[in-house]
């Protein structure tokens, strides 16, 4: 069965409107009761004969036996690797997994299959990018958009990394499968997508104050996503097919949408870095991690409600924000602070900030210029944001986490993400308008006295 919304992106190369060629290497999506006993067909079909198969303790009982046992009985070799899932917690994609799959690895394999969702996607999507040789996912729960993409967020000395992968061929889903993951990772996988209402105002904000490249064509597909998991979500608390089709679906089309642009651009934006931020923050403190796409969720509150604030806003006084630069945190100031927040990964950070120079006077007096003139252009653009508390409500209704206290992140860490989860990525953001404007560090306040009540 291929899906309406997903066939005309198949392993495509089309000029756009854009003045870009794009291109998906992405070739077939299976999507039906029984998916995986088609892999040996898919496989002879395209010509490999040797694959190697990468999965951990949950999804090897999941979907790895299954594909053992068919690829037995078509009388396909295969390797099989199947990483020991933690005790509490899930496994890491890091260097240590890395190391594991390398270490099993059969030199002679002719495709990597990984078989899982979120680590043991991005570790088998990065194994096939570095060995040079083809991948291919078997999808066990709808949890994250990164199933068809082109980049794996790997942690390497305790630092979040997105390295560049190779993007599946194939995606083999059975909805059976699907539909029966836990409803935490169901939920995790709608807050995903509902944080592209955000990535979307992220991308389009730039290119109004920077005047980076966007595409409408991308921006389009990632918003038939997102519109198609608002509606779905009310089906996901009872795990109905339908929905969980519908959001599998939106969660290949964001892949597809990054593949298109090249980089995350389209699908991650401030809200992915307040959850990078907390994420690494619990590796730093040695606490297990949280599914990716709650973290993705709560961020997303918390950025709309920046969003929902610009709206609102009068025009500043921009002859006082620039007299005023004078006055902000001095650079040996800030390193200070990215030590202390960013410990083992201050470094990275502090390095990042010196090519980028996103902080440097000279760059934020540019761009108070282009505020100043488009202030109005950027208003509106934030009124055309969701409130932050309709997707509050949504997340609720699914069961899902929507403050941070739901999952164990401090008041303490959600401060300053919202102060420095900027300083991750060289990436413009509302964090970073906020910023220009002078008014991220009392946004900041505002944000924890209503999201982090100690309790
Ligand atoms: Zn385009
Ligand atoms: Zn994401």
């Amino acid at each position: 069965m291929q899906n309406r919304s997903i066939e005309p992106y198949l392993n495509c190369s089309f000029e756009c409107g854009c003045g870009r060629t794009h291109k998906s290497l992405f070739a077939h999506y299976i999507f039906e009761q029984g998916a995986i006993e088609k892999l040996p067909a898919l496989l002879s079909q395209l010509g490999y004969t040797k694959p190697y198969l990468i999965s951990d303790t949950h999804t090897y009982a999941i979907a790895g036996i299954v594909a053992e046992e068919v690829l037995h009985t078509a009388g396909i070799h295969f390797t099989s690797h199947v990483l020991k899932s933690p005790e509490n917690g899930d496994l890491a994609a890091d260097e240590h997994a890395l190391g594991s799959v390398a270490m099993a690895n059969d030199k002679d394999a002719d495709i990597i299959i990984s078989i899982g969702t979120g680590t043991i996607n991005d570790l088998g999507r990065y194994f096939s990018y570095i060995t040079g040789k083809p991948f291919m996912l078997i999808a066990t729960a709808p949890s994250m958009d990164g199933l068809v993409s082109g980049v794996a967020p790997l942690i390497f000395h305790n630092m979040k990394i997105t390295f560049p992968a190779q993007e599946p061929l194939a995606l083999i889903c059975d909805p059976e499968i699907m539909a029966k993951a836990p409803l935490k990772m169901l939920a995790a996988g709608a807050a995903d997508i509902l944080g592209k209402y955000n990535c979307l105002l992220d991308w389009k904000l730039s290119h109004i104050i920077n005047d980076e490249y966007y595409c409408d064509t991308i921006a389009g597909i990632m918003r038939t996503a997102v519109d198609q998991t608002m509606e779905s979500t009310k089906g996901l608390a009872s795990h109905d097919s339908k929905a969980v089709s519908v959001l599998t679906e939106a969660l290949v089309l964001s892949g597809i949408a990054m593949d298109f642009s090249g980089n995350s651009r389209p699908a991650s934006g401030a809200e992915h870095h307040q959850s990078h931020y907390w994420e690494m923050q619990f590796l730093f403190d040695g606490i297990p991690a949280v599914l990716h796409g709650t973290k993705v969720g709560i961020g997303t509150v918390l950025m709309l409600e920046l969003y929902n604030t610009l709206a609102e806003m009068e025009k500043p006084d921009f002859a006082k924000i620039r007299a005023e630069i004078s006055q902000r945190l001095s650079m040996e100031d800030w390193e200070k602070e990215m030590h202390r927040c960013y410990r083992d990964g201050a470094e990275g950070i502090i390095e990042l900030e010196k090519k980028s120079k996103k902080n440097n006077p000279d760059g934020l007096l540019k761009r108070l210029a282009v505020i100043e003139e488009k202030w109005d252009e950027i208003r509106s653009l934030a009124q055309t944001a969701p409130k932050a508390s309709e997707i509050y409500h949504v997340l609720e209704q699914m069961g899902a986490a929507k403050i941070p206290a739901d999952v164990g992140i401090p008041r303490q860490y959600v401060y300053d993400s919202i102060r420095y989860g900027k300083e991750l990525r060289d990436r413009y953001t509302i964090l970073q308008l906020m910023w220009d404007i002078g008014r991220l560090d009392e946004n900041a306040g505002k944000l924890v006295d209503k999201y982090c009540a100690e309790k």
